[in-house]
């Protein structure tokens, strides 16, 4: 134990030197050494046990170093560390496979990338080929990666000094009952509003001039907001009208985040009655790309993708598709992806992620939204989900700004750290998304740490 915390020493000293971190002021972070992981736990540079109930960036779906995991690594690293894109290679072909296998419709193919933005360059610029036009509608409250395009496509503040005016994305209002900005009262209504505000934005941006709709299938790092019965199917009328590709992104709550292999399979195609978990069987809405990265292989090789239809996939039949990466299909990323998702599915993940969603984590959270003034609302679904913090029950005011901080935010984080828990935090909101194989009293304990943490919210109320 000593010789890791002197690495984890060692590694923050260099990191502060020689590191450049992400979205980050670099002289005013202070990133917290980690020295090792397991399960659902990680140990910092003391050698502090903590809860990850963050699963990093929501993305160790299976949680840490998952023994038949990092066995398959290690053995396709001994077999073929590498091989390019062109060649076939069973690692990639049984991944294809396996993905292909478990999205809905005919969704048959799989062009893999490196992550989730890359991901979704791709899938935009296959609806742009397919549809020969250029403009592509995302929502406000989303996020959809990093990268020029996709960093234009998200509808978060980092998008603002990323946006030069020219990447062609019109962005509109998703379903958020709880800050309707239809002034619904219901989901029903708020449904059917955001449905006509899209329709009428693309009537009014030029429907012939509109390649694809991007949606998350749940908006993730935004918020967690699980869309109302009907709003998916009424997407998908809406693309099927106009000739638009949709494209659900799917790249942090796919592989069983919601409780389904994708979130998409939550949604019903009925425009009433079918919502969340309201979808049997076949009747799943389907769009025509998923995008997808993160929960593929828990994150323990780098790896995202494309799921594409029979449509899109002939476009490209007799004229080549316009793009590519050294690493497509990367055979240490899909051999990955292959033991992970075996073992999603021998050892019942989903189903644990969907039972932990409504007898555990669920209700637990509907408790402490009872008990803490400061939570004006809980939601979500599987193991994913959204405590939305405000400072005044009654106009909603967040706890933290959009697209900011606070001493309140910051005293809750620090609170969850300190009695050994790590918390996902975005502006006012803490996400408690553990990985989908958390056991019953792991998630307890990250509720009873968040309860803590909420004593602590509720002093900083008007
Ligand atoms: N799309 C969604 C919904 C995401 O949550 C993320 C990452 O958080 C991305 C895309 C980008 O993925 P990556 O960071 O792997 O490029």
């Amino acid at each position: 134990v000593s010789t890791a915390i002197a690495a984890g020493q060692r590694a923050y000293e260099l990191d502060r030197k020689h590191v450049f971190h992400s979205w980050s002021a670099q002289a005013q972070i202070d990133p917290m050494p980690i020295i090792a992981a397991q399960g659902s736990y990680v140990w910092d540079g003391a050698g502090r046990k903590l809860l990850d109930f963050s699963s990093q960036l929501v993305n160790t779906n299976i949680g840490h170093q998952h023994p038949r995991v990092t066995a398959a690594i290690a053995a396709q690293a001994q077999k073929l560390a590498t091989i390019a894109p062109q060649y076939a290679n069973d690692a990639r072909s049984e991944c294809a496979r396996l993905i292909a296998e478990r999205t809905p419709g005919d969704l048959n193919r799989v062009f893999f990338t490196n992550g989730g933005a890359d991901a979704n360059e791709h899938a935009v610029r296959m609806a742009r080929l397919h549809t020969g036009r250029y403009k592509v509608m995302t929502r406000y409250r989303s996020y959809h990666g990093g990268t020029d395009l996709a960093i234009n496509m998200t509808g978060d503040p980092r998008r603002w000094r990323n946006d030069y005016g020219n990447s062609g994305m019109v962005h509109f209002d998703g379903p958020f009952l709880y800050r309707s900005v239809f002034n619904s009262e219901n989901e029903q209504q708020e449904c059917e509003r955001a449905l006509e505000h899209l329709e009428r934005r693309v009537a009014l941006e030029g429907p012939s001039t509109i390649a694809a709709i991007v949606l998350e299938s749940v908006p993730g790092t935004a918020g967690i907001m699980v869309p109302p019965p009907g709003y998916m199917a009424g997407v998908r009328e809406i693309c099927d009208r106009y000739g638009i590709v949709f494209i659900a992104d799917e790249v942090m709550a796919g592989f069983g985040r919601t409780g389904k292999w994708f979130a998409i399979q939550n949604f019903g195609t009925g425009r009433h009655g079918t919502g969340a978990s309201g979808a049997t069987g076949n009747d799943t809405v389907t769009p025509d790309l998923i995008t997808f990265a993160k929960g593929v292989n828990s994150g323990y090789v780098p790896l995202g993708g494309v799921a594409i239809n029979d449509a899109i996939a002939d476009t490209f039949a007799d004229v080549a598709y316009p793009g590519g990466l050294t690493y497509s299909g990367h055979p240490l990323a899909t051999a990955a992806a292959v033991a992970t998702i075996e073992a999603m599915e021998s050892e019942g993940m989903i189903d644990n992620a969907a039972r932990i969603g409504s007898d555990i984590l669920g209700p637990g959270l509907r408790d402490l939204a009872a008990r803490h003034d400061s939570v004006g609302e809980v939601r979500g679904l599987g193991v994913f989900w959204a405590i939305e913090l405000v400072a005044d029950a009654a106009t909603k005011e967040p706890l933290a700004p959009y697209g900011g901080s606070s001493p309140a935010m910051n005293a809750i984080i620090a609170t969850c750290k300190e009695n050994g828990m790590l918390p996902f935090a975005n502006f006012n909101r803490i996400h408690a998304v553990p990985p989908c194989n958390a056991s019953d009293d792991e998630v307890r304990e990250g509720l009873a740490i968040l309860d803590r943490a909420l004593d602590v919210a509720d002093t900083f109320m008007k």
